[in-house]
């Protein structure tokens, strides 16, 4: 009988977020200019400029019709920007044998009037991250990438080469906290990823244990994050 698989497959983390849009690495990169990152200030700029256009156009005698209809076709715009770049994603993946794109487990929907009209909305949460989520799926989709979810919880902590949780340093750096480890520091993205696509390997689902921690630093980290994501 021929065995199904020859071969095993290469899980791919895919971190999300504002600085770095899409973080994407395998758990064994030897070098971390292997990996692959796309910057998300662009996207960013043009959510910026786009929530002020449309409070100004809210506020100026333009029919709704009008104004409905180009926030559509500058939300098509942002869309296509979105493929974009998950495309080249999907393109890194593909290197690798049967790749597997692991993404954190995301629960929001994308909501982007709110983030155009809410003066609260935070654009990462009300909008991007969730939709950069979603875009990668279908982008993902078309490639015949098969794409997995894992526990989010202290993915952007967590220590990726030893698991316990780090301190977040200005927000782009996680500082690993454990003495008998060899990171010291790490940009905070890629190591989300490569903690994500560890996870993807059951057992190695989330290394924070509360009651077995030996870091009375472990309880710090996480007041001073809140555990929340960038
Ligand atoms: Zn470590």
């Amino acid at each position: 009988m021929i065995p199904m698989r020859d071969r095993e497959e290469t899980p791919i983390g895919v971190d999300v977020g504002e600085y770095n849009l899409y973080t994407a690495c395998p758990v064994d990169l030897p070098d971390w200019r292997g990996a692959h990152a796309v910057c998300g200030d662009d996207l960013c700029q043009r959510l910026d400029d786009f929530r002020r256009e449309v409070a100004a156009l809210l506020a100026s005698s333009y029919d709704r019709a009008t104004i409905a209809a180009y926030i559509q076709q500058r939300r098509d715009a942002l869309i296509a920007a979105l493929d974009a770049a998950a495309r080249t994603v999907c393109e890194y993946a593909t290197a690798y044998d049967d790749p597997v794109l692991v993404t954190e487990d995301s629960h929001y929907s994308p909501d982007l009037w709110a983030w155009l009209t809410d003066p609260d909305a935070h654009r990462g949460s009300a909008w991007l991250l969730s939709a950069a989520h979603l875009r990668l799926r279908a982008v993902a989709a078309e490639y015949r990438l098969p794409v997995t979810a894992v526990t989010e919880a202290y993915s952007t902590q967590e220590c990726h080469a030893c698991g316990v949780l780090g301190t977040r340093e200005l927000n782009t750096t996680v500082r690993c906290t454990n003495s008998n480890c060899h990171v010291d520091t790490v940009a905070a993205d890629f190591n989300a990823a490569k903690v994500l696509a560890r996870r993807y390997y059951p057992g190695r689902c989330c290394d924070y244990r509360p009651r077995e921690s030996a870091h009375s630093g472990d309880h710090q980290a996480l007041a001073a994050d809140g555990g929340l994501r960038d």
